[in-house]
């Protein structure tokens, strides 16, 4: 109870216990007014038992239907600034711009379990004086907890104590107030670091030992003078006791060392930094300028595959690592970039952490700690590194910042690194640096406003020259009468690969589910008179539909452009095109990468490494293939069907389609010899063909980018998708309309509700309504979100998300 007059405080915090969501109101105790602030990690009791939590936010009001006599006090805070407050308030950011309550961003940034491992526990500063444990200046709590922290050697457990003493909490608090006894935190349960026998070299002498000895010797000289003890055993196929032989003989020594659990890494040979070009120079030094003074300057680094962006990071990094700051790296997928991590590791060392959201538990936990330690380091990871807690930020680097997969789809917060990487750049006053051969357009844009500074590295090192591109017309192709998805020209280029030591990628652009129908004949889509993007097949009533709107019509006979009646449906696998392989060239050796065959761990690589050895003509696969595959011997990229790409239900397709063809394109002559890419499609005239064959990003992005303008899509406003499903249509739709009436009053355009692209997935109805937000205007901006904040909660078996800026319509 609070007396009157006394000043009342309370923190609404997040429980770390497993299982439990929510937040909790508790009271703050006078004596913890002062000092507690949001980010802390407090103990507070639970049930019956305290547990570790994290404080939200203060409040100077019960919330409504909360009984003060029902709260219950902080117990203590266990560490202030648990959450570095710059990184506090990126979380912040995230919770508001992305409308996601702030507990569930951190249980989304929060290894799982993060606190609930750990146990606190209670230790004594001061030994007390003889006669002191029983002075008058003490109360009678906390007497008892000095004489039982004394009779445990000055060190127990809070719960421990708690049991034995009434009261303890009051007691615990009067001895800290004399800084008599600290509290902390200790990790107990797993994961728990790992350690493992290490052998090491003292004495490089065989003489006196038996050939089995000589031969452990000589394979532990072999393997640097230091070894696991499993490892060196493996080697020769020893057993333990001739180690331990050696031991005897003093020629080594067996010690247990912690052995970081970081995903099981192939041997890297160091190399040094190259010399620069002039392009490369000018980019390192303006990054590295920025770095040394702490601006949160954002640039766009420029360049295709190939010019030289990877070593200006490697440089830049150098540089940040010398300044004692740690450097975050994000790439788009880490089981396809080996080859990234490895040049990396060959610069850097065991300075690299490697961070995504593939780790075990044991992985992930260790690479937290190695964090944690003042060492600066290099952070490679996916999407989710960008909330990896690294200190003393100096750099972060996104490359390939164009890439999709640096949005969150779901679960809420639905956020693109990129957008965080600013906010973190800012509020750590570091720079970032965005890579990429083919920007997105919203980069483009604030490079355009100078926002972004851009530096262009504008040619391949070693003047290695773009592959040429050539388009064949499927539709003339057709019209000879040629009906295999291969042209004549693709045929005649896989055949030359047979027998040679050339290879060859075959890339077939597939998207999810989506399916659209397209003419032969004439290459037109069937689109929506009403937003000019393709609509969607439902097998489901057989039917089209556009997703924007809701149009609707029912699938016709032939094409309304040009009567033909050889109307195709796109969205064809992987699979089928290797059998088409298999039957026409039968002499081809065919390998298949895609999402099916690359499930287990460390698939990827397998089939990546296979491929580089040489055990197949050409890979087959889908756009996962346009990244970071990088094998001098391949010589020939073929695209089967780019209509795949161009024609989807979306107004981001065109750029979409640009960016991955100029990405599998320069996948072609990466090695001595001159590339060929061949392209395949029923639209050359489409723009982003055309402007691939020419290799050209500023005149494609300038077209794109008046083509959003005029059609008012992004980045020319901002948009919101509201989702919501049901495994009952009637619910689903009954609850959209009720959004809408609660978004009536907001000043946005709204379009919907309509069907998702894919209507039913496992059973449930999805629906969107979008709100299209005209850019830079704030205070509208505002209002749109006091309202999204205060939508109502749908009802049971509803499902309800909220998307910013959603690269997907669903
Ligand atoms: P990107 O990241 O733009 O694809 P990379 O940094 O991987 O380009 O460079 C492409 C190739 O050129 C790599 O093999 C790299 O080692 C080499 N390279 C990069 N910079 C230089 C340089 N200054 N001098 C010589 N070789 C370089
Ligand atoms: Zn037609
Ligand atoms: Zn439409």
């Amino acid at each position: 109870m609070t007396a009157a007059g006394e000043l009342a405080a309370w923190v609404e915090v997040i429980v770390d216990s497993p299982g439990v969501r929510g937040c909790y109101t508790y009271r703050i105790p006078p004596e913890l007014h002062e000092r507690l602030a949001p980010g802390d990690v407090l103990a507070v009791p639970f049930g019956s038992r305290p547990v570790g939590a994290i404080a939200l936010s203060r409040l100077d009001a019960l919330p409504l239907g909360l009984d003060a006599a029902d709260v219950r006090d902080v117990e203590d805070i266990v560490t202030t600034n648990a959450i570095a407050p710059e990184f506090w308030q990126v979380l912040q950011h995230v919770a508001e711009y992305y409308v996601t309550p702030l507990a569930q961003v951190l249980r989304i940034v929060l290894p799982p379990g993060m606190l609930g491992r750990s146990q606190r526990r209670i230790q004594l500063v001061q030994e007390p004086t003889a006669g002191e444990a029983t002075a008058a200046t003490l109360s009678a709590e906390a007497t008892s907890l000095l004489v039982l922290l004394q009779a445990q050697r000055g060190d127990a457990s809070w719960l421990f104590l708690r049991r034995q003493v009434t009261n303890a909490a009051k007691g615990l608090r009067e001895l800290q107030q004399q800084g008599r006894a600290r509290s902390y935190w200790q990790e107990t349960t797993t994961p728990k670091p790992q350690t493992r026998q290490a052998v090491t070299l003292i004495q490089d002498d065989i003489d006196g030992l038996t050939s089995r000895q000589a031969e452990v010797l000589v394979a532990l000289r072999r393997l640097g003078g230091d070894a696991w003890m499993t490892e060196l055993l493996s080697q020769v196929g020893a057993t333990r006791q001739v180690v331990q032989a050696l031991a005897q003989k003093q020629r080594v020594t067996i010690a247990s060392r912690e052995k970081l659990r970081a995903a099981s890494q192939p041997q890297v040979i160091p190399d040094r930094p190259l010399g620069l070009t002039k392009a490369q120079q000018a980019a390192v030094d303006a990054i590295a300028a920025a770095a040394s003074q702490a601006k949160p300057q954002v640039f766009l680094l420029r360049g295709v595959t190939g010019s030289g962006k990877t070593e200006v990071y490697l440089q830049a990094i150098a540089s940040v690592l010398q300044e004692r700051k740690s450097a975050l790296v994000l790439v788009p997928e880490i089981g396809l970039t080996p080859q990234l991590t490895d040049r990396f590791r060959a610069r850097f060392g065991n300075r690299v952490s490697v961070y995504h959201s593939g780790l075990s538990d044991g992985e992930r936990y260790d690479t937290w700690r190695q964090l944690a330690a003042a060492e600066p380091r290099v952070v490679i990871g996916t999407r989710s590194a960008i909330f990896a807690p690294v200190q003393q930020l100096g750099l972060i680097v996104l490359d390939e910042e164009h890439d999709d997969s640096y949005k969150q789809d779901r679960p809420q917060p639905c956020y693109h690194a990129r957008t965080v990487a600013q906010w973190r750049s800012r509020l750590s006053t570091c720079p970032l640096v965005l890579g990429s051969a083919t920007p997105a357009l919203e980069t483009h844009a604030a490079a355009e406003s100078g926002r972004v500074q851009r530096l262009d590295l504008p040619e391949r090192i070693g003047a290695k020259s773009m592959p040429p591109v050539q388009v064949v017309d499927l539709r003339a192709e057709l019209a000879q009468g040629n009906r295999s998805v291969l042209s004549q020209s693709l045929r005649a280029a896989l055949e030359g690969l047979v027998d040679s030591d050339r290879q060859g990628i075959l890339f077939l652009p597939r998207r999810g589910h989506s399916t659209f129908v397209s003419c032969r004949s004439c290459g037109e889509p069937l689109t929506c008179p009403q937003c000019d993007v393709s609509l969607t097949f439902h097998q489901v009533g057989n039917y089209l539909s556009c997703h924007y709107c809701g149009f609707r019509r029912s699938h016709p006979r032939h094409c309304p452009a040009c009567e033909s009646p050889y109307l195709k449906k796109f969205g064809t696998g992987t699979q089928r095109l290797v059998e088409t392989l298999q039957a026409d060239l039968p002499q081809l050796r065919v390998l298949r990468f895609d999402r099916d065959s690359t499930r287990n761990k460390g698939a990827h690589r397998q089939i990546l490494d296979r491929f580089r050895a040489g055990e197949a003509d050409v890979l087959v696969g889908t756009q996962m293939l346009t990244k970071g595959l990088d094998v001098p011997t391949v010589t020939l990229v073929g695209v089967v069907a780019a209509d795949g790409l161009l024609n989807m239900a979306d107004f981001r397709a065109g750029e979409r389609a640009f960016q991955l063809l100029m990405q599998v394109a320069g996948r072609a002559g990466r090695g001595e010899r001159a590339g060929q890419v061949i392209i395949q499609t029923y639209m050359p005239n489409h723009p982003a063909i055309a402007s691939v064959c020419a290799y050209d990003y500023d005149g494609f992005v300038a077209r794109e980018w008046q083509q959003r303008r005029e059609t008012g899509f992004p980045p020319s406003c901002r948009l919101i998708s509201l989702r919501v499903s049901s495994q009952q249509q009637d619910k689903a739709i009954a609850f959209c309309e009720k959004l809408v009436a609660h978004l009536e009053n907001v000043n946005a355009d709204m379009l919907g509700p309509c069907p998702a692209q894919v209507e039913r997935v496992g059973g449930w109805f999805r629906w969107h309504i979008l709100l299209k937000e005209p850019d830079g205007r704030r205070w509208r901006v505002k209002e749109t979100y006091s309202a999204l904040t205060a939508l109502p909660s749908p009802p049971s078996q509803v499902r309800f998300g909220i998307d910013v800026d959603p690269l997907r319509l669903l």
